[in-house]
């Protein structure tokens, strides 16, 4: 039965087959692989994807070096090229349902009704609060050596981590530059043995607080010290707090694992029946070839959900 509609609701005509929440690289990707198989899909969108500051997208094969505007604009204009599917620049704020039929509203009072659900409605970087970390984040601040290190390779570098992290991550950004330093924001917690590691690989460590970042229009100069020191720097690593840019999933019982991300299986199934999830909402494996074949993946899986008995 339908559910009863407030004054100020509009429901969506009919429902569809599978209701995507969030169109960006793993939900548009599902779309795209749903749409073709002649599902009814509808995409809600509310237009924030992760990598929206950064001037070039790389490690993406067939784009590498694209903006990520050209990108999610020849995204949608592929996947709206099929009459089944349909995206509106709407916030899903509620859901209700279970498996075959859901209910969700958007920030318009919109009702959409759906068989499945599917969740690929990314994170939200918390960045460090203070100055030039925001108007650097994603140009000089950067997330990952795979998406900008090549950008940087042997330039001035820094890490912003402390401890065990902080040696695994000089390992790994020594292969992109030897001029590395790993900035602690406080007292270094490394033991004699880890001093010396790093004093023979010749990593530089910065103890003392980060006042703030200098930069010309997000290209980093360098970071100015709470003792007024100056550590000139052409890009530094953030490993960014993580925050769900959605809590729908959880009101709808999903299960999330330790780290804080939505669990999956091997086909992108959440725990509650019919609701599946891909990209960045599952996993720290944060790019977008990985986010593009979980959507792959999910659209696949929630076709097969959907088919008729013979
Ligand atoms: C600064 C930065 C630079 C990056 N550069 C690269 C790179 O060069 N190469 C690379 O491979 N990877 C890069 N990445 C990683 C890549 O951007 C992500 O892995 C990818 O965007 C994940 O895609 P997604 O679809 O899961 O999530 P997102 O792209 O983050 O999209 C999620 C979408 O869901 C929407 N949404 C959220 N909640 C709701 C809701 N309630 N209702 C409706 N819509 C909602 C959001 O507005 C957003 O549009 C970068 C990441 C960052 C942070």
């Amino acid at each position: 039965m339908a559910p009863c509609l407030m004054e100020h609701q509009v429901a969506f005509e009919a429902p569809v087959d599978v209701l995507i929440i969030g169109g960006s690289y793993a939900g548009l990707s599902a779309a795209l692989c749903l749409g073709r198989a002649l599902r009814q899909v509808l995409v809600l969108d509310s237009g924030q994807p992760a990598n929206r500051p950064t001037p070039h997208a790389h490690n993406f094969l067939g784009q590498d070096g694209a903006s990520p505007a050209d990108l999610a604009a020849q995204a949608r204009a592929q996947v709206l090229a099929y009459p089944t599917v349909r995206l509106l620049a709407e916030s899903a704020v509620a859901a209700t349902g279970t498996d075959g039929d859901f209910t969700l509203t958007t920030d318009t009072g919109r009702v959409v009704r759906a068989s499945k659900l599917l969740f690929t409605t990314g994170v939200r970087d918390v960045l460090p609060t203070q100055p030039g970390f925001a108007a650097c984040w994603g140009i000089s601040v950067i997330h990952c050596p795979y998406c900008h290190g090549y950008e940087y390779r042997r330039q001035p570098t820094g890490t912003l981590l402390n401890g065990e992290m902080a040696l695994h991550h000089a390992r790994l950004l020594r292969q992109w530059t030897p001029q590395l330093t790993i900035v602690t924001d406080g007292p270094a917690t490394f033991s004699p043995e880890q001093w010396a590691q790093l004093d023979r690989a010749g990593v530089r460590v910065e103890q003392t607080p980060v006042r703030e970042l200098h930069h010309h229009a997000g290209k980093l100069t360098h970071l100015a010290l709470t003792d007024g020191r100056q550590v000139p720097l052409a890009a530094l690593y953030l490993r960014p707090g993580l925050a769900q840019h959605c809590l729908l999933p959880q009101e709808l019982g999903c299960t999330y694992t330790k780290a804080g991300y939505l669990q999956v299986d091997g086909m992108q199934k959440t725990s509650v029946p019919g609701i599946y999830a891909a990209g960045d909402v599952t996993t720290p494996m944060r790019a977008l070839s990985t986010a593009v074949a979980g959507g792959t993946l999910a659209g696949v899986a929630l076709n097969s959900e959907l088919l008729a008995p013979l």
